[in-house]
């Protein structure tokens, strides 16, 4: 980090520990050039996900209501609850790993739907139905026909 005072390119932290609530670290820089000490905080970035709808509201990604779905679209099948507590870390993760903090719905919806197609296929026609809100019976052998096609 660079030296506040001379602008010199190379700091050496001289003393770590969390600061009063544990939520930064607090860092005690010297300057390698000048000698003069200054300090750092590093915290975690919290910027939360944010949901936009297919009606444009918006609000927090929640995990436990992507599981939620999964759940009801599994019902009966033979996938674990491991199984889909692994797919909603995949998901959460793709997400996270966006430049956007604003993700639509319909990509929620498909990063899940990629992970049920892979592991049963029954569940992923029953999500994908409530999903890509199937109106009628063309939309749904549409569905059925691509997953022969695979
Ligand atoms: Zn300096």
């Amino acid at each position: 980090m660079k030296c506040p005072f001379c602008g010199a390119p190379d700091t050496k932290v001289i003393d770590s520990r969390p600061s009063d609530d544990d939520l930064k670290i607090r860092r005690r820089r010297e300057c390698v050039e000048c000698a003069k000490r200054f300090t750092t905080y590093e915290a975690i970035e919290t910027t939360p996900l944010i949901l936009v709808k297919k009606n444009g509201e918006r609000e927090a990604f929640d995990r436990e209501k992507v599981l939620r779905s999964m759940l009801k679209a599994c019902e009966k099948r033979p996938v674990s609850a491991e199984q889909l507590s692994m797919i909603c870390d995949r998901v959460e993760k793709n997400l996270q790993n966006r430049l956007e903090k604003e993700i639509s719905t319909e990509i929620v919806g498909e990063l899940v739907m990629d992970e049920l197609r892979q592991i049963d296929k029954v569940a992923y026609i029953r999500f994908a139905s409530v999903y890509r809100d199937f109106r009628d019976i063309e939309t749904f052998m549409e569905a059925i026909q691509k997953l022969r096609d695979e």
